[in-house]
Order: structure tokens, then C-alpha cells, then sequence
């Protein structure tokens, strides 16, 4: 039978260590310090039940397991791409799946984690676009990867993206306290330095998330030079066109040695030119970005293709000799469909 999704427990994974401490007071009246026991136990310990909380008597064990679960999502698949790049696939409480991504890189490792079941956004060239958006995940389910993925391999990660499925900034309140988490000290401790944020450019929550307290970096899908192509490309630009889009990156409250990365999925043909190089420079002109482009990963059934090496390596060039640090992303993990823009979770081996 299938599990009555709202019927399961809460789990205690859902909250940031100021808003436990809040919950303990008002529903078990307890003292602050119990969530910073609790958090210790749960990020650091990485225990599974309340029983193991030895340092909390066993009243308060007893009463916390009454009230909360402990519970993150379960790894399903795990499917080893030949570069080491892992692939997870996750069975959530209601049945979906998710899909997250532990990739290998010269000098480190990073998690590539999603924030929703699908996406709403529709772009073109993006597989997970096609299941449409089913839901938003919670944050036990954000925060659940990470951990599951601790569990799973000794690797020390040191970054993590939110570039897996789903528009992070559709669903800015649990990413919010997802970010919170994984940068508390008694939480994951993460440095907020590695952590980034994706977004296809959803202006309004860009803002919110630049005035946000608690701050990661921030990427931006741009694709395109002209309103024309990513409209056609990216619909979420119609709403939120490439002036005001860029006119708010301008504004971007950036801290300290912080930079906006721009990612550019390179399209043979539609995005490529000469002509889009030009104009790229022009709208990121004096914005303090580095540029990520992306070679397009082939989903055949979406129609594009991606250009070949020489024009990606002219283009890296040609910007980098305009002062625009800027970066190939080479991907990893496409013999196990593990690469930006082909998550949709179902097995990557077919
Ligand atoms: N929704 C967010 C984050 C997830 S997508 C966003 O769009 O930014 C992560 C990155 O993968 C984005 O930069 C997106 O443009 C890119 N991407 C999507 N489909 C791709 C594909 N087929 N090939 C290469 N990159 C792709
Ligand atoms: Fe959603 Fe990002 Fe894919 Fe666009 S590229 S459909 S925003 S996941």
C-alpha cells in the first residue's frame, strides 16, 4: 500500500536549530540547549533514533520520539558512472524519486542536490522540465541527500550545489532553511563559501534571497543574449526579461570577494555565435561574475545539440582575454545520465 504521505510523522530534520528551539520550548518545554544537543547528535553523531541520545535522559528521549521522526529519504539506486562520478536515486516518503549527484573533480568532490520532484520552469533543453513539477521538497528531504550521501561514502565533500532537479528559488523557504543547516556549527558546517545556489532567474526571490541572513553563493542560468531566444529557450524570461534579470544582478547585494557565477549551456547554432559572445560581454559588463559554460548534454528526444570543442575552447578563451574568469564544465557522469539537465529519477543505466 502506498504511504499516506501526510499522514507521517514530522520529521525533526525539518527544522533550523533557532526554530527547534523554539518548537522544544513551546510543545515539550524544553530548555535551548536540547536542540543543540540534538543537532550535535544528528549532524555530527549522525544517529537514527532519539534511544542513542544518551546525554538526554530518558524521559525527554521518550517524549521527543513521540513527536518526531529522525527520518530522511532512502537510497534506492546507486549507479557508478566509469569518471567516479556516483549517481543516487532516492524513493521519497510519497513514492516520487529524486536524484543527486556526488561528483568527482581534480581537487575535490561536490553534491549536486534537488530542491523539488520535477521542475515548473519548462526549459527546453532540460530533461527533469519534461515530468513538469510534481512538488516542492521539504527540508528533510534537501538536507536528507547530504546526509545519505555521508553515510554512503567516506568522502570528505567539500561543495555542494543546488543544481540538481527542481528551481531551488521555486521553493526558497526550505532552501533557506536547508542552507541554514548545512552552514550551523552544530549542523553540517558547512562554510557558506561552498555552497551555491542555482536559479534559471526568478528575479523577486533572487532579491529575497540576496537579503536573505543566511547566504550562499548564487548561480544564474542565463543561456542567452537576446529576449527573442530565451524566451523560446527558458519561458520563465517572459516573465522576468533579460534587462531586468540582468539590472538585478547588478543590484545583488555580493559580500566580501563574492562573485554572481553565470552558467551558459552552450547550444550548436541557437546560443553560439560570435554575435552572443559579443553581447554576453556587453550585459555582464562590470558585474563581478565568473562564467561557467556548459556543454550541452544530449537528451535526443529534446532536439539540440552541443557545439563542438574548438568552439567551446574559443569561447572560453576569447572571454578569459576579456577579463571574464572563465571555466569549461566538462561533465561528469553522462554514461549513467548523471550530467546537468538529465536528472528526472529513473535509472540512469537503460
Ligand atoms: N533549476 C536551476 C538548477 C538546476 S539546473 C537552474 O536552472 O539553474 C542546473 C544547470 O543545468 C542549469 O545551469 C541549466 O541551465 C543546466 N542544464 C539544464 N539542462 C542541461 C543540459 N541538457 N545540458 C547541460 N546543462 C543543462
Ligand atoms: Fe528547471 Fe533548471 Fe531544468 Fe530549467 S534548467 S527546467 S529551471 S531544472
Amino acid at each position: 500500500m502506498e504511504p499516506d504521505y501526510k499522514s507521517v510523522m514530522l520529521s525533526i530534520l525539518d527544522y533550523d536549530r533557532e526554530k527547534l528551539q523554539e518548537v522544544l520550548r513551546d510543545d515539550l518545554g524544553l530548555e535551548p540547549f536540547r536542540a543543540n544537543q540534538i543537532f550535535r547528535w544528528i549532524y555530527k553523531e549522525r544517529v537514527k533514533t532519539f534511544e542513542l541520545m544518551t546525554d538526554i535522559t530518558k524521559s525527554v528521549r521518550q517524549k521527543l520520539a513521540k513527536s518526531f521522526s529522525i527520518f530522511y529519504p532512502r537510497v534506492k539506486l546507486v549507479n557508478l558512472s566509469k569518471d567516479g562520478t556516483k549517481k543516487y536515486m532516492f524513493e521519497l516518503e510519497d513514492g516520487e524519486c529524486i536524484e543527486s549527484v556526488l561528483i568527482k573533480q581534480p581537487k575535490r568532490w561536490t553534491v549536486c542536490i534537488s530542491t523539488q520532484v520535477g521542475c515548473a520552469m519548462g526549459c527546453k533543453f532540460c530533461k527533469t522540465a519534461t515530468l513538469g513539477l510534481k512538488r516542492n521538497l521539504e527540508v528533510h528531504e534537501i538536507i536528507g541527500q547530504v546526509l545519505a550521501i555521508k553515510d554512503d561514502t567516506q568522502v570528505d565533500f567539500y561543495n555542494i550545489v543546488f543544481m540538481g532537479m527542481g528551481e531551488p528559488l521555486h521553493n526558497l523557504k526550505n532552501v533557506l532553511v536547508a542552507l541554514k543547516i548545512l552552514s550551523d556549527d552544530y549542523g553540517l558546517c558547512f562554510s557558506e563559501r561552498k555552497l551555491t545556489v542555482s536559479t534559471s532567474g526568478l528575479v523577486p526571490a533572487i532579491q529575497k534571497f540576496g537579503n536573505a541572513k543566511n547566504r550562499a553563493n548564487l548561480a544564474v542560468s542565463l543561456n542567452a543574449t537576446t529576449d527573442e531566444v530565451r524566451n523560446e529557450l527558458m519561458p520563465i524570461n517572459k516573465k522576468y526579461p533579460l534587462k531586468l534579470l540582468i539590472e538585478t544582478l547588478r543590484s545583488y547585494p555580493l559580500r566580501g570577494r563574492q562573485c554572481i557565477t553565470i552558467e551558459y549551456v552552450l547550444l550548436r547554432g541557437v546560443n553560439d555565435s560570435v554575435a552572443d559572445r559579443r553581447r554576453l560581454k556587453k550585459l555582464l559588463h562590470n558585474i563581478p561574475v565568473k562564467i561557467n559554460l556548459i556543454p550541452y548534454n544530449t537528451n535526443v528526444e529534446l532536439g539540440f545539440e552541443r557545439p563542438s570543442r574548438e568552439v567551446l575552447v574559443e569561447w572560453q578563451q576569447d572571454l578569459c582575454n576579456s577579463k571574464f574568469n572563465t571555466t569549461i564544465r566538462w561533465s561528469k557522469g553522462n554514461d549513467v545520465n548523471a550530467a546537468c539537465g538529465q536528472l528526472i529519477g529513473v535509472s540512469g543505466i537503460g
